[in-house]
């Protein structure tokens, strides 16, 4: 069983927020993915997540049920006076998960409770939760660390929530300290020596690297419900990645995780959707799921993994959503080059060969541009050399001046010549930098022919200076990204001068735009720019 804590947990993560509106999108993914718990938050720490809670009494939820978490009553309050058990039974949520001190150095220094006092705080706490009907996840924090302080005590905190009715007992690594072997052993002893009809859980955070080995570890020693988050995220180092153990238990153990009929297919999506809709950049090199998780961008690689899938990947990428991608840059090859041609759904027969194209990513790459992240740029290269192909608009001249006189704010102005349709147009624009100045003029004269480039933005632009050869300058390398509604894409340049880099980069991008758009020149309004009579470059 999967236990869910991306809303709880996970947006204790430096970082990571999440507004009421996105909490409910991520729970119902999670409960259309399949998950058994949900976990929206603590109800007694913030009126969102009061808010959430009233929310999701109101969903249909097909799947998983909802956890609402909170602490042991207080040392001094009786149960039904107790405000944080009080609004745990308020939230309406079935499932209540209720944390505990395993350890005693917090029980004592952190609590200022006996021994005493705290076994009867878990058993009042889990037993007023189900006598109102809850099902209750008693959560042990600081287990392992209580354990190995005192390990009669940590047991007898346990034995306490499950006399009190608390239906799964999980095991919190909370410091996430411990080590692989030793918390094998130790869930191993707890389940002998209690020798409880119950189901026992796991929560570990990832503070030793170690958090999906040592969750995978206690369900080999018996653990039947395994806490965790998306992608990882979580306090400090993060929790267990459930997107990574999911995967695992399936491919790798062989154990069904989730109710009959769901799949991992949606796996590589759920990760995504949750990274957006939590504005984090997903991790490109995260397993299964990432973007690079099955990427070749060696030749040998490459040449090796187009012959036989298997021979450079431990499982078929299509299992969990995702896709083999041969990346194209100059340590791929022939092969490499054309499969990727081909993903994005260019024919190279009759067009171009493989080698000529492989040859031509080389010769601009050894020249610093870099075709990994700007695949726009690699289809128009290819799209360039189809006999169809006529180029929305050719780049001719561009003059930049850029001034800062008497302390006043940068201001950059721009010239450039165009030539659409056989006409050559010439504009000028004002900017607040070079690049953006060029920017704008090269749209003022390209929108009276193409007014959907309106729609088309620059989102980030980003520059790399290159270390040159001993015997050659420094390259610059500008990457741009742009985005219309319908899309993102990335282009690049790269130049010894930034701005013929970026002007590069710019063109590739409209060109782009306007070649996916499909678009026509249409008739040009006279007021954006002047034409030089008869004007050839
Ligand atoms: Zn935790």
């Amino acid at each position: 069983m999967l236990y869910d804590t991306t809303l709880r947990d996970g947006t204790q993560g430096e970082g990571l927020v999440l507004s009421l509106a996105d909490k409910l999108k991520i729970a119902r993914r999670l409960d259309e993915a399949g998950f058994s718990y949900v976990e929206g938050g603590w109800p007694g720490s913030n009126p969102k997540d009061v808010d959430f809670f009233e929310a999701a009494r109101g969903v249909t939820w097909r799947h998983a049920r909802i956890a609402a978490f909170g602490s042991t009553r207080h040392r001094a309050n009786r149960p039904e006076q107790d405000p944080n058990l009080q609004a745990l039974v308020a939230s309406g949520a079935p499932v209540v998960t209720i944390f505990g001190k395993s350890w005693l150095l917090h029980v004592t220094e952190v609590l200022g409770a006996t021994p005493a006092e705290n076994l009867a705080m878990i058993g009042d706490s889990v037993a007023y939760c189900r006598a109102d009907g809850r099902e209750v996840v008693y959560d042990a924090e600081h287990f392992f660390d209580g354990y190995r302080a005192d390990r009669a005590y940590a047991l007898a905190t346990l034995r306490a929530a499950h006399e009190a009715g608390a239906t799964s007992l999980v095991l919190c690594d909370t410091n996430g300290g411990t080590m692989t072997d030793e918390l094998a052993t130790i869930v191993q002893d707890v389940i002998s020596t209690l020798e409880l009809p119950t189901t026992y859980g796991i929560h570990v955070h990832d503070d030793a690297g170690l958090a999906v080995a040592n969750s995978l570890a206690a369900v080999r020693s018996g653990v039947r419900h395994v806490q965790g988050t998306i992608n990882g995220y979580g306090e400090r180092c993060g929790n267990a990645n459930l997107v990574t153990i999911w995967a695992d238990l399936a491919l790798k153990m062989d154990l069904p995780t989730v109710p009959p009929g769901r799949d991992l297919q949606g796996l590589t999506e759920l990760s995504r959707y949750v990274a957006e809709v939590a504005n984090v950049t997903p991790d490109p090199y995260q397993p299964y799921v990432g973007a690079s998780a099955f990427a070749h961008k060696g030749g040998v690689h490459g040449a090796a993994t187009a012959k036989v899938r298997h021979s450079y990947q431990h499982v078929d990428p299509a299992r969990v959503g995702n896709e083999t991608r041969l990346v194209v840059s100059e340590l791929g090859g022939r092969v490499n080059a054309q499969w990727r041609a081909e993903q994005l759904g260019h024919r190279l027969e009759g067009v171009l060969d493989p080698r000529e194209l492989s040859g031509l990513v080389k010769r601009l790459e050894a020249e610093g541009a870099s075709f990994e992240g700007a695949e726009a740029s690699f289809e128009l290269l290819i799209r360039r050399h189809q006999p169809d192909y006529r180029a929305p608009f050719r780049l001719l001249d561009f003059t930049v001046l850029v001034e800062q006189r008497d302390g006043a704010e940068l201001r950059a102005e721009a010239t450039v010549k165009v030539e659409v349709d056989g006409e050559v147009l010439h504009t000028a624009a004002d900017g607040n930098g070079p690049v953006n100045a060029l920017d704008q003029a090269l749209r003022k004269a390209l929108r009276a022919f193409y007014p959907e480039l309106d729609a088309v933005h620059l989102v980030d632009y980003k520059v790399r200076i290159l270390d040159g050869e001993a015997a050659t300058a420094a390259r610059t390398r500008v990457l741009i990204e742009s985005s219309s509604p319908a899309a993102t894409w990335s282009t690049v340049g790269s130049d010894t001068n930034i701005i013929a880099a970026s002007w590069q980069a710019l063109g590739d991008s409209l060109e782009y735009a306007l070649w996916k758009g499909d678009a026509r020149p249409s008739r040009r309004d006279e007021r954006h720019f002047t034409t030089i009579p008869g004007g050839r470059a």
